[in-house]
């Protein structure tokens, strides 16, 4: 799970990685003999059972650097990946973050050619609001609607959803599979951890190699401990936070 792709902004909220370290992290990848694709290809591929030495990619809020900065290194070590965007907020930017910095995030036509270079496009709902208890209307919005003005940009299916914040309930779950979504990204491993909230594993600036085999080995145990802590203690198991 990326955000940004930045050299030098100030980063409160640790959601950029600059093009330097996401260079190394590609370049650990290949060297392991593993690939990086958008989360509907990796998931497409493990049903057909040949999803080993696949890794999904995913990069949440849809900033410009994702063309400026990302796509081009994905090509150049024969990788695609997963940009959550905003239809809600095109050519706007992270104005939810209230500590800044603000970051430019992709216009219409920046998605095209992000989705012309490979690259899957997906929903991160409509506004970047928390979906845990939002009212009816408001989850319809940010899932189904989201979905529509995207088609609209794409003139593709969209298969994916990203929920703001990571958090999701039961609720959200529901209302993001009845939008048609194939998959969705939360964060954290928890009881509703499946196909419509799926759990990824952060990586950063101070990601070097060490620590990205490190969390390969332990984002397994991390979903096999979040998912029997939700057997537990089924009201609290599940939400987690990011941005
Ligand atoms: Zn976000």
């Amino acid at each position: 799970m990326y955000h940004s792709v930045s050299d030098g902004l100030h980063d409160p909220y640790r959601i950029a990685v600059s093009p330097d370290r996401l260079r190394r992290q590609l370049r650990w990848l290949r060297a392991r003999g593993l690939r990086g694709v958008g989360v509907a290809e990796l998931l497409r591929a493990r049903a057909a059972g040949h999803g080993a030495g696949l890794v999904g990619l995913t990069f949440d809020d849809g900033y410009q650097d994702f063309l400026d900065e990302a796509v081009p290194l994905l090509l150049e070590h024969g990788c695609t990946a997963t940009v959550f965007v905003l239809p809600g907020l095109l050519g706007g930017s992270n104005t939810w973050d209230p500590l800044g910095p603000r970051r430019p995030l992709l216009t219409e036509p920046a998605i095209r050619a992000a989705a012309g270079a490979g690259m899957e496009i997906g929903s991160h709902g409509l506004l970047h609001r928390d979906l845990t208890g939002a009212d009816d209307d408001v989850l319809r919005e940010e899932t189904a609607r989201s979905r529509a003005l995207l088609t609209a940009v794409t003139g593709g299916p969209v298969a994916g959803f990203c929920y703001p914040y990571g958090t999701v309930d039961a609720r959200a779950v529901r209302a993001v599979r009845d939008a048609g979504y194939a998959y969705a990204c939360a964060i954290d491993p928890g009881p509703l951890t499946g196909p419509h909230a799926l759990p990824r594993a952060h990586v950063g600036e101070r990601d070097t190699g060490w620590r990205l085999t490190l969390k390969r080995r332990l984002h397994p145990l991390r979903r096999r401990a979040g998912t029997a802590r939700a057997a537990a203690d089924p009201v609290r198991g599940g939400a987690g936070a990011g941005r």
